[in-house]
């Protein structure tokens, strides 16, 4: 997938201007986010909930090694394999391979996030091998040639009428805004992809240590249908999906669903362990586990940054976060969006190509709020930010302009010392006076990036100090 987290600004501004998605991320905030309250505060036990999961997530990330290890075990003993790939090159290079070793001439793709890592439909095509994604939202934008705005759902800044229009034209239906018509073309189309396909692709929510099992949640069944109707069955996923144990397994279950879109439970939960056995009637003749660093293991060496790998991309922080509701998730460039994917995409992608979004917050704690994992995402973002205005580990990424520095420094000195103070803010009472109005400051050409879209105060005509002295010698 073609990373454009560098026109962050471009892309927002174009989100901002764009009346559809914005009326559609309000809904989603009222949607979504008001469902997600509502399911949490009707659980009982929700917050013990969410300390055992961040417990269990920070046991398995810590034995990430020992995990790992366990799930190739398994997954090996119930008759599958497992591969691990270090890059989206190589997790590519072997799926695609794979299709071509069995002639697969047709692809089914359940939601799988880190398919998208890799720009794996893309492959396919230069393959010559047909893949089309099933979840409703991903067919969607799959149609429309676009990547996905939301995690959970892909295709949420579309109106009806943009999706009755995109299928008239790539599908050939009658125009229609009726939801359910344009679902039931959606499933038309789809079903006989399903009975077509030789090879079914899909993510994995969790994959079970104890067990090897891959276990998938939807809402359309897709996931069912493609890990049991094509003979070939490839998962693939980030390697900090893991949970030791089906018993560890019921608590996120339980978290990830109330979290993401506020119902009780999924429509489908569904577990795969290996290629179908003997006794059994349906499911896959080979199954194959493919694992994915991809840059993760630069977050797992990081202690600081380690416990995004915690998340369970339930998107309750892009529902939450009152920028991600602006500027919706096509501006930031990558898989990933809104509180997490500003963290993760840096880090993935290289820090150097997404500079803009660890500031693309205001810090308001909105995310670790509704995080059910409590993941510490503002304190991530400040790292992130350091990292790059100090330039520790990546000195050449530095994004502090020479103005920002020099202005900083001086103010610190200026703070050191009164008289500089008293000099400094006579000076700036003067170069101030084209810019204030009403005792603000917009479109200072030297603070271009502070006072374009807000304003700063003005310097008052008189200091506190010389206030101060006015009024005892009034007394
Ligand atoms: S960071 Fe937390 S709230 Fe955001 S997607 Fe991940 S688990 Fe969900």
């Amino acid at each position: 997938m073609q990373v454009k987290t560098k026109q962050f600004n471009q892309g927002a501004a174009v989100a901002m201007r764009n009346p559809t998605i914005q009326k559609n991320l309000l809904d989603l905030y009222h949607g979504f986010h008001s469902a997600r309250l509502k399911a949490s505060a009707a659980t009982p036990d929700w917050e013990a909930l969410q300390d055992r999961a961040r417990a269990i997530k920070e046991h398995t990330v810590e034995n990430l090694d020992h995990y790992l290890a366990l799930i190739e075990e398994n997954v090996t003993k119930a008759g599958g394999k497992v591969y691990f790939a270090d890059d989206d090159v190589a997790a590519n290079k072997y799926v695609v391979d794979l299709a071509k070793a069995r002639g697969v001439k047709t692809v089914i793709k359940s939601k799988s996030m880190v398919s998208e890592e890799m720009g794996l439909n893309h492959h396919f095509e230069d393959a010559g091998i047909e893949s089309v994604e099933t979840d409703l939202g991903e067919y969607i934008i799959q149609l429309a040639g676009e990547t996905p705005f939301h995690i959970v759902a892909p295709a949420i800044h579309k109106s009806r009428q943009d999706v009755s229009q995109l299928f008239h034209e790539k599908l050939g239906s009658m125009p229609s805004e009726d939801i359910t018509e344009l679902g039931r073309e959606a499933r038309r189309q789809l079903r006989q992809k399903f009975i077509q396909a030789d090879m079914g692709i899909t993510g994995a929510n969790f994959i079970v240590a104890e067990t090897g099992t891959v276990v998938l949640v939807t809402n359309e069944g897709n996931g069912r249908m493609s890990t049991s109707m094509p003979k070939l069955h490839v998962a693939i996923t980030g390697m900090e999906k893991v949970v030791p144990s089906m018993d560890d397994l019921g608590t996120f279950l339980r978290l990830l669903i109330r979290s993401a879109t506020g119902q009780r439970l999924t429509s489908y939960v569904t577990a795969v362990t290996g290629p179908r056995r003997e006794h059994e009637v349906d499911g896959p003749e080979e199954f194959h586990l493919v694992i994915v660093d991809n840059g993760r293991s630069k977050l797992l060496a990081n202690p600081e940054l380690r416990e995004s790998l915690y998340c369970i991309r339930c998107g309750a922080c892009l529902n939450a976060c009152p920028v991600y509701r602006k500027v919706g998730g096509h501006a930031y460039g990558w898989v990933y969006p809104g509180p997490i994917g500003a963290i993760v995409s840096p880090v993935l992608t290289g820090i150097g190509n997404a500079k803009d979004l660890p500031f693309a917050s205001s810090l308001c704690g909105a995310c670790k709020e509704a995080c059910p994992v409590r993941i510490n995402i503002p304190r991530m973002l400040l790292v992130l930010r350091r990292e790059l205005t100090e330039g520790t580990t990546y000195p050449d990424q530095k994004r502090v302009s020479l103005f920002e520095r020099i202005a900083f420094r001086m103010w610190r000195i200026g703070f050191q010392n009164p008289a500089l103070l008293r000099i400094g803010t006579a000076v700036g009472r003067i170069a101030q006076i084209p810019f204030a109005r009403n005792g603000r400051i917009k479109n200072a050409p030297f603070l271009s990036k502070w006072t374009r879209y807000r304003t700063l105060p003005a310097l008052p005509k008189s200091s506190f100090r010389d206030r101060w002295r006015k009024l005892s010698n009034e007394k």
